[in-house]
């Protein structure tokens, strides 16, 4: 805590300056083009590995980067903070992008192949049941790398099982089906810190170099 608050000392005083013409244009709109699913570890910060700034992202986290899936009518089957933020950021923001982002060394990922919780953590082991789907997929179908740790192996296939849970929202699956909106999945090696974007051709996460983000540029959609 105590770095915390020295941290907004120093923003105060030494980088608030280059921010605030950036802050005085954002005071009374947003207009991010990409909603930024990720887990709340620590390790995990999109500003940094994104170079992105303030207005750029709008960004939801929860343990395990998680998204509950709809019912037919689009209702959240879980918590229904997740479904608020896809809402409002498709139909007050009307982003054109949305991020999953998984990450190595996840504990979510490890509690959910341990089947082992902290003891009284009732809530988390109701919650990381949203993860159960991924854990079945790498039972019965394999890792996508099997040369990763089982909890990364998991991570990987909970990023594209919560992709799809995304698509069970009629509000996203409309806007994809008509070329309005774009889903990624993507997965951070806190180790190597590279980022990886799953690419459906290969079946397998590819780091995200220059070559591979000429080529993500050249998918999206543009405004
Ligand atoms: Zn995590």
């Amino acid at each position: 805590m105590r770095k915390l608050i020295m941290g907004i000392v120093d923003f105060h005083e030494r980088l608030r300056p280059q921010y605030a013409e950036r802050f005085r244009e954002l005071a009374l709109s947003q207009s991010p083009d990409t909603l930024f699913i990720t887990c709340s570890d620590s390790r995990v910060v999109p500003n940094l590995m994104a170079s992105s700034h303030p207005g750029d992202l709008f960004t939801m986290r929860n343990v395990g980067n998680l998204v509950p899936p709809a019912t037919g009518e689009g209702i959240s089957i879980g918590d229904v903070s997740e479904a608020s933020a896809i809402e409002y950021a498709l139909l007050a923001l009307n982003v054109e992008n949305i991020v999953v982002c998984g990450h190595s060394e996840c504990g979510a990922m490890k509690a959910v192949l341990a089947h082992k919780l902290p003891l009284n953590a009732s809530n988390l082991g109701k919650w990381l049941e949203h993860a159960n789907a991924a854990a079945f997929r790498l039972e019965q179908e394999g890792a996508l790398d099997a040369s990763l740790e089982p909890h990364d192996q998991l991570s990987q296939l909970n990023v594209l099982v919560q992709t799809e849970h995304l698509m069970s929202y009629p509000i996203v699956r409309d806007r994809v089906a008509a070329g309005k909106l774009h889903l990624s999945a993507w997965w951070f090696d806190i180790a190597s810190s590279d980022i990886y974007v799953y690419e459906r051709e290969s079946r397998s996460f590819q780091v995200i170099d220059r070559e591979r983000a000429d080529r993500l540029l050249a998918r999206l959609v543009t405004r």
